[in-house]
């Protein structure tokens, strides 16, 4: 039995989607935000367009392992 769901672009302008049953979107970054659910994005074009409408005081961790 999979369990699939769909994980829309978090960018309010942009309609990309992807279908996947894993945990996390393939291809899509995840942004982990504080205290809140985790965003998707489709593209770094998108991050940076959320981001740009956020507070500048407010950082925003990327969840990337290095
Ligand atoms: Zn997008």
């Amino acid at each position: 039995m999979s369990i699939s769901r769909v994980y829309s672009c978090d960018w309010r302008e942009c309609n990309h989607h992807v279908q996947t049953g894993g945990l996390r979107p393939p291809l899509f970054l995840t942004v982990e935000a504080d205290g809140g659910d985790p965003l998707h994005f489709c593209t770094w074009d998108c991050v940076l367009k959320y981001a740009a409408e956020k507070p500048p005081c407010e950082t925003i961790p990327m969840g990337v392992a290095d």
